[in-house]
């Protein structure tokens, strides 16, 4: 079968193959045809080694498709059903399941380091256990859960990551309150789920902060009230906040040093979220004295920062009522054979979401 692979971490180009097989059908799993998949910014940092990933490996991790077949002992699923993709599945059994904490289950990721995918030329691994750039893949019955049938694939694929991961910081980890005053640091397809997440929860001003054009104008059709470049943020907390900073201000880049201006850009008592995800040599610093004299709240979200199933099942209610829009968050749609393409518009920051169809 089809399926993009990277050689060699630091490399580029994904090559597209025809000589690929999912492996590792068996008891609890399942094996799924993908039909849609976004491309999130996650892949690319795997790819350049920023987030750690065995090579070769078949990128991509928020997908959509149909269950091919289901191995033994797989209950509430069958051949036919439309799922979306988890690439952080809840065993439900392990001390964070139990608290509720189901985004910091660890036992989806003991596959990761498992190849589920083999060549003539030996095996290849999955991005976090998954890899949907393919047309089949096998996965833990966990991994796949089901979606209604008014949701499209590609709508689906999306809620599977980039969605969930922006919409959850605002309304899970942050909790932003009616009224408040939001800064968004990075508006691509999470920051623009940050900004939708910000606008469901009653913010009265939400300031849209990247450094490209084409970002800041979607960002304002997201529900953003303002969107400034990287050097505007200093003027707009001025006239915003009256220099005071902002109640929220959500970091979506993954660095070091717009953590630290998300920091600084926060009011004494505010909340800094930190949704990037960023590099483990990459330190964040902040001096005794401000964290304890300015008592800001730091607060990290991991794909959303709450139950994973019932965020899912949020953004699907929201998206039904019209309160949030993700058909318009795919500016850009490719086959397989233009995936390179699409990760060239990711790194420029063109794009919000690519949606490759399968
Ligand atoms: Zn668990
Ligand atoms: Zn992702």
């Amino acid at each position: 079968m089809r399926a993009a692979v990277l050689h060699e971490i630091g490399q580029e180009k994904l090559e597209v193959l025809d000589d690929v097989e999912a492996v590792g059908f068996g008891p609890g799993k399942v094996r799924l045809r993908i039909r849609a998949t976004g491309l999130c910014h996650s892949d690319v940092s795997a790819m350049s080694g920023v987030l750690p990933q065995p090579a070769p490996f078949i990128p991509g991790h928020e997908g959509a498709g149909e269950v091919v077949d289901i191995g033994d002992g797989v209950t509430g699923l069958s051949a036919g059903d439309r799922v979306l993709v988890c690439w952080l599945p809840a065993c439900g059994a392990c001390p964070s399941c139990k608290r509720g904490q189901t985004q910091l289950c660890l036992a989806g990721f003991m596959n990761a380091g498992t190849p589920n995918f083999k060549r003539p030329g030996g095996d290849v691994f999955g991005f976090a256990g998954t890899g949907t750039f393919t047309e089949e893949v096998v996965v833990g019955a966990g991994c796949a859960v089901p979606i209604p049938d008014d949701v499209p694939f590609e709508i689906a694929a999306l809620i599977g990551c980039g969605v969930t991961t922006g919409l959850g910081a605002a309304i899970n980890t942050a909790k932003v309150e009616p009224g408040s005053s939001v800064a968004v640091i990075g508006c691509g397809g999470v920051g623009i789920s940050t900004i939708q997440g910000a606008r469901v929860q009653g913010a009265a001003q939400i300031i849209a902060v990247d450094p490209v054009a084409s970002r800041r104008e979607a960002a304002l059709r997201f529900g953003a009230t303002e969107a400034v470049a990287p050097d505007g943020l200093a003027d707009a907390k001025q006239r915003v906040t009256g220099g005071e900073g902002f109640d929220y201000v959500f970091e979506v880049v993954g660095k070091s040093a717009t953590a630290r201006t998300a920091y600084e850009n926060t009011r004494r008592g505010g909340t800094l979220c930190v949704v990037g995800a960023g590099a483990m040599d990459d330190n964040f610093q902040v001096n005794m004295f401000e964290l304890f004299f300015d008592e800001k709240r730091i607060l990290p979200s991991m794909y959303g920062g709450g139950d994973v199933l019932r965020s899912y099942e949020r953004a699907i209610a929201l998206w039904r009522a019209g309160r949030i829009d993700l058909e318009s968050m795919i500016t850009h749609r490719v086959r397989l054979d233009g995936v390179n393409d699409a990760l060239d518009q990711m790194r420029t920051g063109e794009s919000l979401r690519t949606c490759i169809e399968l």
